[in-house]
């Protein structure tokens, strides 16, 4: 090759700090049928039923596996489906079936609140999604509905039934624990996990969006959090909590095996402890922005040079040039003098 010309695109992507991106969460709506208290505003400002007027349409169904081929060409290797809450999207089934085709990967999995599972469980399976996160916050059917504004517990707990007769492999329970609100739930949320042969996380709250920031008044360090368990389920501190070797899903939790309960318990702590340096995921909003960062504002807007006709090699020199921009780490502030402006369904989680 001579000076000036340009070699073919890297087989990954890997970024100025030498890691190398192999997830991406693509959050394929902004809609939401819950209204948690850490995610979303109680009314919405200026959307109407979710979606922001002054934002372009979102994603189509080809446009989104268009660009998701190319980034899985480029080595990511693990999606997850995520929103706002993925299973209000019509063409969810169609797109989960064209993604898990894509030659390279190798991965397909889901979150959801569970309220639209107990139908949609076994053809999310049939499609081809292979694992999926679940979000419950509490067990209590009055603390649920507070939480979520209006979430129906009973409903959810049906959808969890569906996804384990489904054969969705794991499943895995998420809880954000906030102090003063859920966080006594912590030993009933580790039995429920346990007898039910699921997999749990605790997530420590996040300052993402003024929802995340108001939040963080309740916020529970993972330290406190294994506390808890330990406290509860008698165990000493220096045997039970044997952490589990085999990795898990592509996700930074850091898990422990509960021994004499059969469950594996993670904690996301993405304040106390973060995980930056192993970070290995971009997210990718249903309006085709690359978010490089969930602690960082900035976007890089895919869908208006896809839209205005770039070639696959443009879009691919872009994301390219993009992930060399991802930040060493996130920007979290627990006093919250710092927080995240994204609002938190666009981003996915
Ligand atoms: N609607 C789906 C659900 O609830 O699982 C998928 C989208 S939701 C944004 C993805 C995850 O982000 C959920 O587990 C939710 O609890 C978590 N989440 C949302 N806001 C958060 C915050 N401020 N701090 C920590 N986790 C948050
Ligand atoms: Fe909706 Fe999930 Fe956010 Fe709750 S956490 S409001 S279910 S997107």
């Amino acid at each position: 090759m001579t000076m000036g010309e340009v070699g073919p695109a890297p087989l990954a992507l890997i970024d100025s700090f030498g890691r190398t991106i192999r997830y991406m969460r693509l959050s394929v709506t902004d809609r939401c049928n819950f209204r948690c208290h850490y995610c979303r505003p109680a009314h919405d400002s200026v959307m109407c039923e979710g979606r922001d007027p002054s934002k372009q349409a979102a994603m189509s169904l080809a446009e989104t596996v268009r660009l998701v081929r190319l980034f899985v060409a480029l080595g990511v290797a693990h999606i997850r489906l995520t929103g706002g809450e993925p299973l209000l999207r019509r063409d969810l089934l169609p797109l989960a079936i064209a993604l898990q085709a894509l030659p390279g990967l190798e991965d397909l999995s889901l979150s959801t609140n569970g309220f639209l599972l107990p139908s949609l469980a076994l053809p999310l399976r049939q499609s081809g999604v292979q694992r999926i996160n679940i979000s419950l916050d509490s067990l209590d059917p009055d603390a649920f509905a507070t939480i979520t504004r209006g979430g129906d517990l009973k409903q959810v707990l049906q959808g969890i039934d569906a996804a384990v007769t489904a054969g969705f492999q794991p499943i895995k329970i998420n809880m954000v624990v906030m102090g003063g609100i859920n966080d006594h739930e912590i030993p009933a949320m580790v039995t429920f996990a346990g007898q039910r042969g699921l997999m749990l996380r605790f997530i420590e709250a996040m300052p993402v969006g003024n929802e995340g920031r108001a939040i963080m008044g309740h916020f529970m360090p993972a330290t406190v959090i294994m506390e808890r368990i330990q406290q509860h389920f008698g165990v000493r501190s220096d045997l039970p909590y044997q952490p589990v070797t085999e990795p898990i899903g592509a996700g930074p939790a850091r898990y422990h095996h509960i021994a004499g309960l059969g469950v594996d318990v993670g904690i996301i702590s993405a304040l106390s402890q973060h995980f930056c340096d192993s970070c290995n995921r971009v997210r990718l909003t249903a309006q085709g922005e690359l978010v490089l960062c969930l602690g960082r504002s900035n976007r890089v807007d895919l869908l208006t040079l896809l839209r205005g006709g770039s070639s696959d090699q443009v879009l691919r020199d872009h994301i390219v040039a993009a992930i060399r921009q991802k930040p060493r780490q996130h920007e979290f502030d627990r006093q919250s003098s710092q927080f995240v402006a994204h609002s938190m369904p666009s981003l996915g989680g």
